[in-house]
């Protein structure tokens, strides 16, 4: 598929010098518990079907997680939390995502990223976030006909999306709405949804509960029509 064609084209990207030294740094050194994995070391394409109608927006790959795995919120703390509530709602096959290869399937659903390397502390610059949104607003052109919510996880996500769909063609609010948990914005013809991250940060202290997080997903896979 143009999908398809698109992920492998982003895999060889190197337009961000930073973010090229450092996924690769960390592939190279990688944390002892992971010694006997090859690490991704790439940036991470988004994942799930070609005609999903629900999109899931996160912030970028995790330094030892979508880094080392090449699949998005795989081998990490958020992704545990994030996959396990899809499974719950209805959405995943399996509740856990440990490996590009080990069977996880979606439904109807894409997870991807506004930054597709890992950075540095997590935090990507505002330059580098401008950057990657020519990927971002590609991959939204070929969902547009499928695509009917969107569930934005954070506030850079949220910042970094609202331009991307405005470049993909759709009519968004001026001012930009801004974001909370629990936000709804209609975009034509789709339903943006904010929910706060699923970093450890969030979930350790009970700030996004898994409840929180399931309630989300329900009503956004219900707007998409899953
Ligand atoms: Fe390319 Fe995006 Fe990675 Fe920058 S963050 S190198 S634009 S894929």
């Amino acid at each position: 598929s143009a999908l398809a064609r698109l992920d492998r084209r982003l895999t060889g990207c190197r337009a961000c010098p930073r973010l090229v030294e450092w996924r690769e740094e960390v592939a190279r050194t990688k944390r002892a518990a992971f010694a006997d994995w090859t690490y991704w070391g790439r940036p991470v394409p988004g994942f799930g079907p070609a005609d999903a109608r629900l999109l899931i927006i996160g912030l970028a790959p995790a330094a030892h997680g979508g880094n080392r795995t090449g699949r998005m919120f795989t081998g990490d703390r958020s992704g545990d939390v994030l996959y396990q509530a899809l499974y719950d709602v209805g959405l995943a096959n399996r509740p856990t995502s440990v490996s590009a290869d080990d069977g996880l399937e979606l439904r109807g659903v894409r997870i991807t990223a506004p930054v597709h390397c890992a950075p540095p502390a997590n935090k990507p610059t505002p330059g580098e976030r401008d950057t990657c949104r020519s990927w971002l607003v590609q991959e939204l052109h070929l969902l547009r006909p499928t695509v009917r919510a969107a569930v934005v996880l954070g506030a850079f996500g949220w910042q970094a999306a609202l331009p991307a769909f405005a470049e993909a063609g759709w009519t968004v609010p001026r001012p930009r709405p801004a974001f909370a948990h629990g936000a709804r914005v209609a975009l034509d013809g789709l339903d943006l949804f904010g929910c706060f991250h699923v970093s450890q940060r969030n979930t350790f202290t009970g700030r996004l509960t898994p409840e929180m997080l399931r309630e989300v997903l329900r009503t956004a896979a219900v707007t998409a029509g899953l």
